[in-house]
């Protein structure tokens, strides 16, 4: 497990203003990571760290002589297009670059001098995928919306026996998870009503998102050699946030016996900003498995993750509709949610996603599964929130929704509190719906 350290330290500030901003997503205690350039630019993309409403480029730093040793070798690697060989480089050089890039930007570092041209306001830039995803895998790690989905799906069976003992999940798409700003044009497919006689073809009409946690892997594993539930935080480079969106009609048509397929490979969208597993430190909580529950198995379960092995990651989504935009007025509140309430942790995704020795890899991402919390109002889905789309929600200006609309954006954020803590946060990501393509 990571411990606190001097990076953590609440009375640290930074000789970048914004960031000692109470509200700040970014205090000096977050320096989470991201693939960024100029906007509109035909720049190389590069790395970079948020510090209050500034990005530090990692390129220009990399040059500016300020960083020596393996912080320097972790930046040699974050100069490029992509985060995968900087993730791949592990826990001990993460570590050695965060300490380096936090005494560089603390209130009276000598390095102010030379770093001052390495940062560009957030505002200016475009962002990448943070990495190249190889391989991507959907959890399904909330207990409280895996009651309620089934409930909507299988009335008289909504939980299956197999949930409270196996970490369930399935292999999803890489190619269609796109970055903050996404936009995608509603999906096409197969759908049959319970009372129809046959199924029927054209745009989804139940169009919903997911609120989640994106896991990243940095370090890999070898083909064969599980990683132990006590090593999960030396692979975990960092966490994000992840709306998987879904085609709620398809999904209800296509799912067995194999599980979701086309009503989940469309768009995904991941925020940009990395937050480190180390950033979180002080965000770790105990983990409980109530006592009328089964216990985990022995491969998911140690003292450290019971003690530590959950973050307490406050999550909320709102909506913003075409009329919302056209007329000024801002995103309506849709829910609120924590990542505290998952069933599983992280390190006993890692560890049960390894167990049979499948070798994880840099940049590849875990989805935790929609994080609905024990209230109705917690729901992390559309679906959840209208009970099926029976009960259609009242925005702030009026307007109405059961599902997702052709011009609506999904804006999830994500944020982290705790006494003696500075908070951190993990920005938002944002998504768009364009019309169906689709000529009937
Ligand atoms: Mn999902």
């Amino acid at each position: 497990m990571i411990e606190t350290n001097e990076t953590h330290d609440p009375a640290l500030t930074s000789w970048v203003s914004s960031a000692n901003d109470a509200h700040s997503d970014f205090p000096i205690q977050n320096l989470p990571f991201a693939i960024f350039r100029l906007s509109g630019s035909s720049e190389s993309f590069r790395g970079g760290v948020a510090i209050g409403d500034q990005v530090l480029d990692l390129a220009k730093a990399q040059k500016s002589g300020v960083f020596t040793g393996i912080a320097q070798q972790g930046l040699d690697r974050c100069c490029e297009p992509t985060l995968n060989a900087y993730m791949a480089m592990g826990q001990p050089v993460w570590s050695a670059l965060r300490l380096a890039l936090s005494r560089a930007l603390r209130t009276g570092a000598e390095a102010e001098k030379s770093l001052q041209h390495c940062l560009i306001p957030q505002a200016d830039v475009e962002f990448d995928l943070p990495c190249t995803i190889g391989d991507y895998t959907d959890f399904y790690t909330s207990v409280h919306h895996a009651t309620s989905i089934g409930a909507l799906f299988r009335p008289d069976n909504p939980l299956l026996p197999n949930y409270k003992w196996v970490p369930i999940g399935y292999h999803g798409r890489a190619s269609s998870i796109g970055v903050s700003g996404q936009m995608f044009h509603r999906p096409v497919g197969q759908t049959k009503a319970p009372d129809a006689l046959e199924p029927s073809f054209g745009p989804c009409k139940r169009l919903d998102y997911e609120l989640e946690m994106g896991i990243y892997i940095g370090k890999s594993n070898e083909l064969g050699d599980p990683i132990a539930i006590d090593q999960a935080d030396q692979h975990v480079f960092g966490l994000c946030l992840f709306n998987d969106w879904s085609a709620r009609d398809i999904q209800a048509w296509e799912y067995q016996p194999l599980g979701p397929f086309l009503a989940k490979n469309f768009a995904s969208t991941v925020s940009p900003w990395i937050v480190t597993t180390e950033a979180l430190a002080p965000f770790r909580k105990a983990w409980n498995r109530d006592e009328n529950d089964p216990q985990p198995l022995a491969y998911l379960d140690s003292e450290t993750n019971r003690s530590h092995g959950a973050f307490d990651i406050s999550l909320d989504v709102s909506i913003e509709t075409e009329q919302m935009r056209a007329n000024g007025e801002p995103a309506s509140f849709l829910s609120r949610s924590s990542f505290i309430h998952s069933y599983w942790t992280v390190g006993q995704m890692v560890a049960h996603h390894t167990v049979n020795g499948c070798n994880l890899q840099p940049g590849d991402l875990l989805g935790s599964g929609t994080q609905s919390g024990p209230l109705h109002e917690e729901a992390g889905s559309i679906l959840e929130l209208t009970k099926g789309g029976k009960e259609a929600l009242v925005l702030a200006n009026g307007e109405q929704r059961t599902f997702v609309e052709d011009g609506d954006a999904i804006i999830m954020r994500g944020w982290c509190e705790a006494s003696g803590a500075a908070r951190i946060g993990f920005g938002e990501v944002r998504g768009q719906v364009l019309p169906a393509k689709y000529k009937g």
